[in-house]
């Protein structure tokens, strides 16, 4: 058995980041940036008001001063002429502030009659105009990789970026193996249960930018599994779940061997998830996940996630581990590390109190993994310990 950072290691082993391709703008929310992105442009490209009101020469900025209004500068449509002191363009947000003036006098403080405003409050120590470029410069960097956000997508776009380039999705099939599955919306017969973390594994990689494939549910006989792996050309990632112990009915490694897998590893020196495998088949990296529906989800949280953030070119890091304050006492921990499914609320972390790998009633009330590393000694409540948040 090896560690979980071991175990890492060697995943990480198995993959380098795909290539990149060109996207619309419109159709990057949530892909990875692959390469940096140059601003075409100043933002705001001219000085511009901040405020409704009057441009001005800021010596005029005086209680009592009277200044001739000698036309307007709207969002879109500039004044043209140059403005000399004693007058006022009628200016409104957004607008290019006219050539001259260098200060804006917002129209609560003035009084204004006919073609005429006189300054009535000297309240401002600001000129409410904002220069060229205040918000970045031709030329500016956006770094890559990184996640492209919504508002990563409105920066993009006010840079008068249309297209980006970014990591092709890493495609995913997963076969779940198991004669007593069936998919959701089956009528199951008296031994047969529903697939059931196929489907949270399918929802917590597409989260993350993969493109997900659920294939046919694999019997537990050489020939179903045989049939499975033949659905898998292209993926980038094949996830197995279930099958992958020692019993008479796990065949996942027999046939995986068969199809000429390079194995990297088969135990870790986790609770929950001890049966997971993993290695190279032809392109393809394989990991073999156990059945047991918190064991999976925990292993896609632990293994999977850091996996496809390596395809995606984020960088090969474990999953990032958070503190709080421990709620109760916890006894010590055996040798194995243990993610145990937990709630954190403002900084205070309890872990529930059955965590059976079977229990996805649990799993579904937790959004932390409290992390016992191997052989950690008792806890106290007020301890500080990491989770990772999910
Ligand atoms: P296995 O690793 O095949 O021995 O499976 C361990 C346990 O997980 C068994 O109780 C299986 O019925 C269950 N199991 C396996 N695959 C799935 C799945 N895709 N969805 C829900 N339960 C599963
Ligand atoms: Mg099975």
């Amino acid at each position: 058995m090896i560690s979980v950072e071991q175990a890492l290691k060697q995943l990480f082993a198995l993959v380098e980041p795909l290539e990149s391709e060109n996207v619309a703008l419109a159709s990057a929310n949530g892909r990875t940036l692959a390469q940096p992105v140059f601003a075409k442009r100043n933002q705001p490209p001219f000085a511009a008001s901040a405020m409704d009101g009057f441009a001005i020469y800021k010596s005029d900025y005086q209680i009592g001063r009277t200044l001739q209004v000698i036309g307007e500068s709207a969002a879109g449509a500039r004044f043209e002429y140059k403005m000399l002191e004693g007058e006022a363009v009628r200016i409104f947000t957004g607008a290019p502030v006219p050539t001259g003036a260098d200060w804006i006098v917002i129209q609560e403080d003035v009084d204004a009659i006919g073609r005429q405003i006189t300054i009535r409050d000297t309240r401002e120590s600001k000129s409410y105009i904002r220069p060229a470029g205040t918000d970045f410069e031709t030329g500016e960097t956006l770094d890559a990789p990184q996640v492209v956000t919504p508002q990563l997508i409105a920066l993009l776009a006010s840079m008068n970026i249309a297209n980006v380039n970014v990591t092709r999705k890493p495609e995913v099939a997963i076969i779940s193996t198991g004669s007593e599955l069936v998919m959701p919306g089956e009528t199951p017969g008296d031994d047969q249960i529903i697939a059931s973390n196929t489907f949270g594994l399918k929802a917590m990689l597409e989260a993350n930018g993969a493109n997900v494939r659920v294939l046919p549910i694999a019997h537990d006989t050489a020939p179903a599994l045989r049939t499975a792996f033949s659905l898998t050309q292209g993926a980038d990632l094949i996830l197995t779940i279930g099958g992958a112990s020692v019993g008479d009915h796990d065949l996942v490694a027999g046939v995986t061997e068969e199809l000429g897998m390079e194995r990297a590893f088969y135990k870790v020196a986790m609770r929950p998830g001890k049966p997971l495998m993993a290695g190279k088949l032809g392109k393809a990296t394989m990991i073999g996940l156990p059945g047991n529906p918190v064991s999976a989800m925990v292993c896609g949280q632990i293994f999977v996630l850091p996996m496809l953030c390596a395809l995606l070119g984020l960088g090969k890091s474990p999953a990032p581990h958070h503190s709080a304050k421990l709620a109760n006492d916890m006894p010590s921990n055996g040798p194995r590390a243990h993610y145990m499914r937990a709630h954190v609320f403002d900084g205070v972390i309890t872990p529930f109190e059955r965590q059976d790998s079977a229990l996805l009633s649990v799993l579904a009330k937790a959004n932390a993994l409290l992390l016992r590393p191997p052989h950690e000694d008792a806890k106290l409540a007020g301890d500080t310990v990491t989770f990772v948040p999910i």
